[in-house]
């Protein structure tokens, strides 16, 4: 069964590509999606470039009319003022972003975000009409010790506490132990947690937008098993880090309907 929801297939480029590269993936990534006839309404597609990357990205989606999305891949939880190096949300609106990724594992372990920190970000992403990819995920330590729905459960429940109503958002699953490891969860591992986040979903925010919100698989997908991933019923698209740098390869993930049977 594949979602009910509008599948979104994300691709996280951390910190590679700069502004002209950029340009050039865009550009390719469009025509690759393009000529295999793509529908971005029934899978969307997003790009998270470096914020130097992002004036590029926009001016030439605005200028080609392309149905491509993006966002930045962190934003500050403050609005303005003294805080060197610091992106607002208000910034990435000005240039078009829909999304922004919130509490990546990386920014957690190397950059201490701790939980509260993630909670603000995300209150800061919503005020700003930006939609926060919320990332969660359990290191190997953690799926050892409390199991493996326990820390993702706890870390939702945190980012949301600054948020109410029917916010706009999307929870992205990433186990840490799968980033970058070559070594993904399996889809039942992925929707068993999936289907945890949903509940904790429901309590905080109302079962309305549980049932609209979209819940990404991350860590070490490729076109050659995103198909498992997309036919469990709460997984809704996927977070994608290396595989999203080749072109070839991320617009093939991006095509899974083609390959994923209903
Ligand atoms: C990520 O960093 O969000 C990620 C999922 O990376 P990868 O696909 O390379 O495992």
């Amino acid at each position: 069964m594949v979602t009910k929801r509008t599948p979104l297939i994300a691709g996280n480029w951390k910190m590679n590509l700069d502004h002209l590269q950029s340009i050039a993936f865009v550009q390719k990534l469009a025509w690759s999606l393009k000529d295999a006839n793509h529908d971005y309404a029934t899978t969307e597609v997003a790009v998270f470039p470096p914020f130097t990357d992002l004036r590029s990205v926009q001016t030439l989606i605005s200028a080609d009319k392309l149905e491509l999305a993006y966002g930045g891949q962190d934003v500050s939880q403050y609005d303005s003022g003294a805080y060197t190096g610091e992106i607002s949300g208000a910034f990435l609106k000005a240039l078009d972003c829909r999304f922004v990724i919130i509490g990546h594992s990386e920014r957690r372990v190397m950059h201490n975000e701790t939980d509260e920190v993630v909670a603000a970000k995300s209150a800061a992403a919503i005020k700003h009409g930006l939609v926060p990819v919320i990332c969660v995920g359990e290191t190997a330590e953690d799926l050892e010790t409390h199991g493996p729905s326990a820390v993702p459960v706890a870390q939702l429940r945190a980012a949301l506490a600054g948020l109410s109503g029917a916010v706009d958002i999307v929870v992205a699953y990433e186990p840490v132990w799968a980033i970058g490891s070559g070594q993904a969860a399996t889809p039942e591992q992925a929707e068993q947690v999936a289907a945890q986040l949903r509940i904790v979903l429901a309590e905080v925010l109302g079962q309305d937008v549980a049932d609209a919100t979209r819940i990404l698989y991350g860590g070490s997908v490729k076109s050659g098993n995103i198909a498992g991933f997309m036919r469990e019923p709460n997984v809704d698209g996927a977070l994608v880090g290396g595989a999203s740098l080749d072109v070839a390869e991320f617009a093939s993930i991006s095509r899974f309907l083609k390959h994923v049977g209903t």
